[in-house]
């Protein structure tokens, strides 16, 4: 079974997860502090860690960017507050997803299943292996950025520039789940302050325009947490 790290200064989170990942079976180790964290993420090796923003000792921030150098563990980082500068600088230094306290135990338990899944590799783009400059290339599905083109078997799609954006993320991270937080950031933007149904809608338009039209299954629904392009 699967050994979780949990770096929590505040007992009485870390006390719940540990005892909620405990009775999931997990194999649960906790830290209370930074430094503490580091060196047991090291010396232990755990498939994952859940690893709090503000700490004492070093920041979570700092554990992450410390821990990349050595180890491509999942990270999970937890923020007290929605702060979006906070959850950048997280992602930026190599944490996987973010969750902002108080949150649901069943959706950090689904992100935890999504993150062990993953295949583990430090350069996300990497994945895609484009042929040429950009271009992206599922089965018989391609999507060209520089000429903003997508066409199954040589057939044009029409895309808008919203469906044609979360599309491109998607492929980009194909076999990753994207988090609808993750998706309006990256496809929406950081301000966006609208109506947060917005990815399921535009996933709903994609599916119509290429799933439904072509009869294969490209967008799956990764229940709690959000979708994931995967299709060869
Ligand atoms: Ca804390």
């Amino acid at each position: 079974m699967s050994k979780i790290l949990i770096v929590e200064d505040e007992r009485k989170i870390a006390r719940f997860l540990e005892l909620e990942l405990t009775h999931e079976g997990y194999t649960v180790l906790t830290a209370a502090d930074g430094r503490e964290g580091l060196q047991k993420a090291l010396d232990e090796q755990p498939d994952l860690l859940i690893l709090d923003l503000m700490l004492p000792e070093l920041s979570g921030i700092e554990v992450c960017r410390r821990l990349r150098h050595e180890s491509d563990v999942p990270i999970i980082m937890l923020t007290a507050k929605d702060d979006v500068s906070d959850k950048v600088m997280g992602l930026d230094m190599g944490a996987d997803d973010y969750m902002t306290k108080p949150f649901a135990i069943e959706e950090l338990l689904a992100r935890i299943r999504v993150a062990l899944r993953k295949p583990r590799t430090l350069n996300a783009a990497a994945d895609a292996e484009p042929e040429k400059e950009g271009l992206l290339k599922a089965g018989k599905l391609t999507l060209d950025p520089e000429r903003y083109a997508v066409e199954f078997d040589g057939e044009a799609i029409s895309l808008t520039k919203k469906e044609f954006d979360l599309l491109h993320y998607l492929m980009l991270h194909r076999d990753k789940a994207a988090t609808r937080d993750a998706l309006l950031s990256d496809v929406w933007g950081y301000d966006y302050a609208g109506d947060t149904n917005v990815v399921d809608v535009y996933v709903r338009y994609l599916r119509h325009k290429i799933d439904d039209r072509f009869g294969i299954h490209t967008i799956q629904t990764i229940r709690g947490v959000g979708y994931m392009f995967s299709y060869e």
